[in-house]
């Protein structure tokens, strides 16, 4: 398990899923547990993710971690000497030239732990997560449970109508769904698109 190699050797691990599957828990529990082995850890996340606080990782069940808010992943190069981890949430949010910046930093012997959505809400891989996850020394995909049926969800539903790639996690924005599930309600949502609504304006 990669999670555990502390040997000065640098790697790429991605951990994925959907919204509610616990990716902030599972990289905040790899980046405590370098802490306790007294390795230095910086953590980045993208401006774009203030949902709780500019500068903490917050996890849903509120654990959290200082963070460097940045837009270009780029900055990330600017790490000293001394850091040995490097942590990064919400990656999805950040541009391809994430990849090149997390190939760089584990090239200098830094462990890079890379947390994201693997899909979008329409189901498609999202922003740099299927480069990193092909480059990556370890992926785990964690999984949410399914609010409809209990099976592992994998697929992040959208409750709102709006078509905006960027609509931050809330409880009410989204649902983790199975495929099924998920596949079940984009079809009637499909329909109810294609069906004209004779009485809307009554
Ligand atoms: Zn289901």
């Amino acid at each position: 398990m990669f999670s555990e190699n502390y040997k000065k050797t640098g790697c790429i691990e991605v951990v994925c899923g959907s919204m509610f599957s616990g990716k902030t828990e599972e990289l905040l529990r790899r980046l405590k547990r370098a802490q306790f082995a007294k390795q230095k850890i910086v953590i980045f996340k993208p401006t774009i993710d203030n949902r709780y606080s500019d500068v903490e990782v917050v996890s849903h069940d509120f654990h959290k971690i200082t963070s460097t808010p940045i837009s270009d992943p780029a900055e990330m190069l600017k790490v000293g000497p001394d850091v040995q981890v490097v942590g990064v949430d919400e990656a999805q949010f950040f541009d391809e030239s994430l990849v090149d910046v997390c190939q760089q930093l584990a090239n200098r012997g830094i462990r890079v732990i890379v947390a994201g959505l693997d899909t979008d809400f329409l189901g498609q891989p999202f922003g740099p997560m299927p480069r990193l996850m092909a480059v990556a020394e370890d992926v785990q995909k964690v999984h949410a449970i399914c609010v409809r049926c209990g099976a592992l969800a994998n697929h992040s539903h959208r409750l709102s109508k709006s078509e905006d790639l960027v609509l931050l996690g809330e409880k009410n924005v989204y649902e983790p769904l199975c495929r099924d599930c998920y596949n079940a309600a984009r079809a009637r949502e499909e329909q109810e698109k294609s069906t004209p609504r004779l009485f809307e304006d009554q």
